[in-house]
């Protein structure tokens, strides 16, 4: 009788524990189990926490997010995930009453006009009725719907300045899509990929010829579609985070990798190097962490340009190097409780962009506890003011009481901050934000086809396709993919 013989199982390893990583080491859990194939995964992280750029810390009674504070439901990696694992009952929505937001004009705080969504003015009424805008800013706005559209070519990358300013004109850019943007990715949109950051409104422009055509068509093909719907029919709101705050995503994911694998944190990836049988060996400072089939590197492109060039392959200095070309920004999240009555401002929004030209020392101030229920006590706040970024790195040579001191001052005199908060802390994010620069999407072409070279390893995160966490998801999973295929594939019997 011959015994059943057991499938040998697959190694696979990924190095990074942020979020990128946490979702591909859980992909990989799944695609073993889907497959019927077992698989031994171990997660390497090199600080103490999973989690990476995001955190949620408890600060008395209030509930703080140190990074990302939610994320956006229209692209659906984030809100998947979060039915997979089976926790979307402890999704929040938004808090009703207060969505909007404010951009700061010559030192107040304006409403941002209703139904602008970044570059699509979908109601025309709130932007003629807008202070944010001159008379002719606005009349300058209402041409974009007779000027003529670009030809494309397929190469061709437009920054996101020059196509604001061809379309609208330089206020639009100036006074409203600058700061929008610029809180996304902070980023200088002189530079800025329209191709790689909002490709939708080239195609917007390619089909409609304008985006205020384009708008419209959207509107008015929403209420044919649904002409009873009032707004909210979504079963989420377009952002959404976890009531115990975004750890909640992680630290699920985090147990998940555990119960079906390792997750070794404090330890930190400084080589790889390919084996003669084609497996991939990791090195910390201590000696070899393993030797795997294949593995993902979920960090920044820069550490992973350091990883890949150890690996000694062909393809290692040339994918370093486009690696290394991806910049990245750093900034600050200085995270205060107040009481609101300490507040002149009525924050009856979720929160203020302040553009580049009205020279203020801080990026935007997010108002965290209106945007979501239970996050402060009764009767306080919590402010989120970003500052750096790629357009005010200089902030950042500031020792943290210095930092403090000028948010202080300008939260005081924006929105009439007073008294002493209950507390406030710096969350520093060093190179946390990768620039998608005119050319973006060439150079990921490029690394990408440099990787086919360099068997066994794939790429994650937010580099490459998108910063926001769902995009991070989408992109881990889709390595997960791409590695377990290449796992199955290697371990297929060769014709001889
Ligand atoms: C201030 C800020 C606010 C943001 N707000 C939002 C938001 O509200 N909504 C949203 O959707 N997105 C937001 N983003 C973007 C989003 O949070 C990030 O893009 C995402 O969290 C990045 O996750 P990641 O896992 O790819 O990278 P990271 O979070 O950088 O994780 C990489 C991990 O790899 C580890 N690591 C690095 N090198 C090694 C090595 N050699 N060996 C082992 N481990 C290593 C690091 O310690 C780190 O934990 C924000 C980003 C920032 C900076």
């Amino acid at each position: 009788m011959s015994e059943a013989v057991q499938p040998v199982p697959r190694r696979f390893a990924v190095i990074g524990g942020g979020i990128t990583g946490l979702a591909a080491a859980h992909r990989l859990i799944e695609l073993s189990r889907e497959a019927g194939r077992p698989a031994q995964i171990v997660q390497f992280e090199g600080s103490d926490r999973v989690g990476g750029v995001a955190g949620t810390i408890r600060v008395g009674d209030y509930l703080v997010e140190t990074g990302a504070d939610s994320f956006i439901t229209n692209k659906p990696a984030c809100v998947r995930l979060t039915e997979r694992l089976g926790i979307t009952d402890r999704l929040i929505k938004t808090e009703e009453a207060y969505r909007g937001s404010l951009v700061l004009r010559n030192g107040r705080p304006l409403p941002v006009p209703e139904g602008f969504m970044l570059l699509s003015p979908a109601k025309t009424w709130p932007i003629l009725t807008s202070s944010i805008f001159s008379p002719w800013g606005k009349a300058r706005m209402g041409l974009e719907f007779f000027i003529p559209k670009r030809t494309v070519s397929q190469s061709d990358d437009e920054s996101l300045a020059d196509f604001v300013r061809r379309r609208f004109g330089r206020e639009a850019l100036d006074r409203l899509v600058q700061p929008l943007v610029g809180g996304i990715y902070t980023s200088d949109p002189e530079r800025l990929s329209l191709k790689a950051t909002l490709p939708r409104f080239i195609e917007q422009e390619q089909r409609f010829g304008s985006l205020i055509r384009a708008s419209r068509h959207e509107v008015s093909s929403k209420s044919q579609q649904a002409p009873n719907a009032k707004g909210g029919g979504a079963r989420y709101s377009l952002f959404a985070t976890f009531k115990d705050g975004m750890s909640d995503l992680f630290n699920t994911l985090a147990t998940r990798v555990e119960s079906s694998g390792q997750l070794r944190k404090q330890t930190r990836i400084d080589r790889i190097q390919h084996l003669s049988n084609g497996d991939v060996e990791l090195f910390s400072q201590t000696g070899s962490c393993g030797e795997f089939d294949g593995v993902i590197l979920a960090v920044p492109a820069f550490r992973a340009a350091a990883l890949l060039e150890s690996t000694s392959s062909p393809n290692s200095a040339a994918i370093s190097t486009a690696l290394k070309e991806i910049e990245y920004a750093s900034t600050a999240i200085v995270l205060s409780g107040h009481k609101l009555s300490d507040i002149e401002h009525p924050l009856d929004s979720f929160g203020l962009v302040i553009p580049a030209i009205e020279r203020r020392r801080v990026l935007a101030v997010s108002f965290s506890s209106r945007k979501f229920a239970g996050r402060a006590p009764e009767g306080r706040v919590i402010l989120r003011t970003f500052v750096g970024g790629a357009m005010q790195p200089e902030q950042l040579e500031h020792p943290d009481e210095r930092i403090e001191a000028i948010v202080r001052d300008e939260l005081r005199s924006m929105l009439g901050v007073k008294g002493t908060p209950d507390f406030m802390i710096i969350a520093r994010h060093n190179h946390s934000m990768p620039q998608y620069y005119v050319g973006h999407l060439e150079r990921v072409r490029r690394i990408n086809e440099l990787l086919r070279g360099i068997p066994g390893i794939e790429l994650a995160g937010n580099a490459y396709t998108g910063v926001g966490l769902p995009d991070c998801i989408d992109s881990a999973e889709q390595a997960a993919a791409r590695l377990f295929q290449f796992a199955q594939a290697s371990s297929q019997p060769q014709p001889h």
